[in-house]
């Protein structure tokens, strides 16, 4: 018997097999795919390393979530500094003064403020309700159909007339020149990617691959973590959780630099990916060939990757009604098992909660 079954080999499920590992306690690892890491899997091809499921930096504002990644790699510089394409011509992203510049040729914050004010005017009586009428009433016209309505629409897969204005949130403005994407102190890809961290924190613990859960795996321990959707575990028996899925499209090309940037968004919407990823440019890479991934939106079937939860109320109730039916041996966690998007840093933290209320509780 182990003490611990745990389902997903991803980030979540190897913090907590490290952490449990570390106190003596015996944990069988298993994932139904054919290597481990879960959605943050890199590996190698042509000395490039590839981001298998999308773009993946790591960001964090914490110290303690800093020094416990730093504990099992060394982490580069990189600085996450995407641009946007619209109909040929780029601008820097987030939205800053270089963005504004590219747009309008404002050079000065007052400049920029004035010039939004009058492009928001004419919005502001308006309704409010859709995320179109919303961002129309934070930004313009021009604004939001060059950076928002088309990159939204192929993200959500319905128009922006259509989607909730709680979607938005916020249209966050950076009045300096300042192309950094995270605003956080710490920023950086794992010198080797993110697989050799998972291994690192595997050790210990044993894992099998290719091995979906079955009812007699979970005979094998005292408790389960399951990594995986809730709603798959319960066979659906209340309906399905809702997800955007994504769909990955990698090419090796024979030149040795694409596009001159890690991650480049296409917010137009009648180019039907969201961005295109060159993956050498999150290392500095100066091999002779490169790889690259185009990154397209997709409508999601029970069954298949989900990527992105979609958190309305329908779907955060369902979770609820499936939480309830939890056997008392098992914990649902990760962004599949809890039912939210979590960053890299974010995953981290709920797993290391976890594992210091396994250790406190008796099993
Ligand atoms: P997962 O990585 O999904 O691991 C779950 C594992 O469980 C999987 O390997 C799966 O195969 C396995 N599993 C599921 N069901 C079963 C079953 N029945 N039996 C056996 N195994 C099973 N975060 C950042 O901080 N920075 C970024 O730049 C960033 N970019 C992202 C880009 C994209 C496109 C996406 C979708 C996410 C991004 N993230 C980013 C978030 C990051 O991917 C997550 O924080 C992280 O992958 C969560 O790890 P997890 O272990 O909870 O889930």
């Amino acid at each position: 018997m182990y003490n611990f079954l745990i389902v997903g080999a991803g980030l979540t499920g190897a913090v907590i097999a490290h952490e449990m590992t570390r106190q003596g306690k015996s944990c069988l690892v298993i994932d139904k795919r054919d290597h481990i890491a879960g959605n943050i899997y890199t590996f190698e091809t042509e000395g490039i390393c590839v981001h298998r499921y999308g773009a993946h930096i790591f960001h964090t504002n914490d110290p303690e979530i800093e020094a416990y990644v730093k504990q099992f790699s060394a982490f580069n510089r990189f600085t996450n500094s995407p641009l946007a394409c619209y109909k040929n011509k780029l601008y820097n992203l987030p939205f800053n003064m270089n963005t504004f510049y590219q747009l309008w040729g404002t050079k000065t914050p007052e400049e920029a403020m004035l010039k939004i004010e009058q492009e928001k005017a004419p919005y502001q009586n308006g309704p409010k309700d859709s995320l179109e009428d919303y961002a129309l009433s934070l930004v313009g016209r021009e604004f939001y159909e060059t950076f928002i309505k088309g990159y939204t629409e192929k993200q959500w897969g319905r128009p922006a007339k259509e989607l909730p204005a709680a979607i938005l949130k916020r249209i966050p403005l950076r009045f300096i020149y300042d192309n950094n994407y995270f605003s956080d102190n710490f920023q950086g890809i794992p010198v080797n990617g993110y697989t050799p961290i998972i291994a690192k924190m595997l050790e210990g613990s044993d894992v099998r691959l290719n091995t979906p859960y079955t009812q007699d795996l979970a005979k094998t321990a005292n408790r389960i973590i399951y990594t995986g959707p809730i709603d798959e575990f319960f066979g659906y028996c209340f309906g399905n959780l809702e997800y955007r899925g994504l769909r990955f499209v990698t090419q090796t090309l024979d030149i040795p630099n694409f596009q001159g940037n890690a991650v480049i968004n296409y917010t137009e919407g009648n180019i039907p990916y969201t961005r295109i990823i060159e993956h050498k440019h999150f290392a500095f890479g100066t091999q002779p060939k490169t790889v690259i991934t185009y990154e397209y939106p997709a409508a999601w079937k029970p069954g298949e990757e989900p990527y992105y939860p979609i958190n309305d109320e329908r779907n955060n109730d369902l979770y609820q009604k499936y939480l309830q039916i939890t056997p008392a041996n098992m914990t649902f966690a990760g962004r599949l098992g809890a039912y939210r998007y979590y960053d890299m840093n974010i995953t981290i933290i709920e797993a290391l909660k976890l594992a210091k209320d396994l250790a406190q509780t008796p099993e």
